[in-house]
């Protein structure tokens, strides 16, 4: 399953669906985001089982175990680590992986930190080599060793640390080397979210955001945020526009829909992109089997762009298969386009001939 892949090819693509944070959602989701467990929505087992982790730490007046985090772009989990820090009453710092290419940017920020700090390192599977094995030895000993000079003259000098929690966050759990992965306490995995939960985002954001909008308004926005809060939250506040320049300023469902369409955003949450790949899918190879070039030829984009930001939505929502013969759209994406597969003309056809009509 690779649904879960934050590749830089996506995070690129500027898209109304995209899960990744534009420079607009990280201006507005500081005031949407859930500031304890309580407010956090859906994540039913990871919200019970943190709290308990962090409930457990308080009362033993302990620093929480570190926490490993998965799941896709958009789905709360730099979120969690703030309420990690909100409930724990302590600071919190926040880099990411690709920050830190050095030993040395990690010994600086660890070397800074309070006692009780949470640390939020996001994308920790990007990391360099030499980091990450700074960051074991910091997080089990909480201790590193930092080397100055180089070379046979080069020395290592020990520095403590104090004790803090580490929250990585990854799009992937599985790229983690497991040296690093077993030095979590507590590894909780984030699903994409179901319909009604989306619906409670969407009327607490629009809540927050004095945005005035009904049942059925919220169920059409959650129907096309592709499972992901924080493209509710950007959809919403697209709807929002439409409704206070084209109606009365209250969403429905009707305006829902019409302001998406004008985004081209569909009632299953695909996009121009996604939907131009089925399209050519469906309409120039007949559902295929096709090669992903062919494909990516055909709807004048990059190879990358069909593979790394399209298809991992298509594949989750079984509109697309992808087999060692190349990529097939499945019969659920000829009816989402409202497309007759062949083989079904084939087979009226064919009953045509037999009854002679
Ligand atoms: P990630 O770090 O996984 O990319 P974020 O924590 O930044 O995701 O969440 C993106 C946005 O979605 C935030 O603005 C937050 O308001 C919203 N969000 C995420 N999860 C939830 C949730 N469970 N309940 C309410 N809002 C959420």
């Amino acid at each position: 399953m690779n649904w879960d892949d934050t590749t830089d090819a996506e995070a690129a693509a500027e898209r109304l669906v995209g899960a990744v944070a534009d420079g607009e959602d990280q201006a507005v989701e500081a005031a949407l985001r859930p500031k304890d467990l309580h407010e956090f929505i859906g994540q039913e087992k990871v919200r019970e089982q943190l709290d308990l982790v962090l409930r457990a730490a308080r009362a033993r007046g302990a620093t929480a175990d570190h926490v490993l985090l998965s799941g896709a772009p958009g789905l709360g989990k730099t979120t969690l680590s703030m309420i990690i820090a909100a409930e724990m009453e302590a600071p919190i710092r926040i880099t990411s992986g690709p920050a830190i290419q050095h030993a040395g940017d990690l010994a600086a920020i660890l070397s800074s930190l309070q006692e009780g700090e949470v640390l939020f390192l996001d994308e920790i599977h990007r990391m360099s080599r030499p980091a990450e094995e700074m960051l074991y030895m910091a997080m089990e000993d909480f201790r590193v060793d930092v080397v100055v000079g180089k070379g046979p003259g080069a020395t290592a000098i020990p520095l403590e640390l104090p004790p803090f929690t580490l929250v990585g966050a990854t799009t992937r759990a599985g790229l983690l080397p497991p040296p690093l992965r077993d030095r979590f306490g507590f590894t909780a995995h984030m699903e994409f979210y179901g319909p009604s939960e989306l619906e409670r985002v969407i009327h607490r954001s629009a809540g927050l955001l004095d945005v005035e909008i009904d049942t059925t308004g919220a169920a059409e926005i959650a129907g096309r945020s592709r499972g992901t809060p924080r493209i509710a939250n950007r959809l919403l506040r697209r709807v929002r526009d439409y409704a206070q320049v084209k109606a009365d300023g209250l969403i429905t469902q009707e305006i829902a829909g019409a302001a998406l369409a004008v985004y081209e955003v569909d009632a299953r949450g695909l996009d121009r992109l996604d939907r131009g790949v089925l399209e050519a899918l469906l309409k120039l190879f007949g559902g295929g089997p096709v090669g992903l070039s062919t494909l990516a030829v055909a709807v004048g984009e990059e190879r990358e762009t069909v593979e790394e930001v399209a298809e991992p939505f298509l594949v989750r929502e079984g509109l697309l298969a992808r087999t060692p013969r190349g990529r097939v759209a499945t019969p659920a994406a000829w009816a989402h386009l409202g497309l007759t597969p062949p083989s079904a003309q084939n087979a009226g056809k064919g009953q045509q001939d037999l009854f002679g009509t």
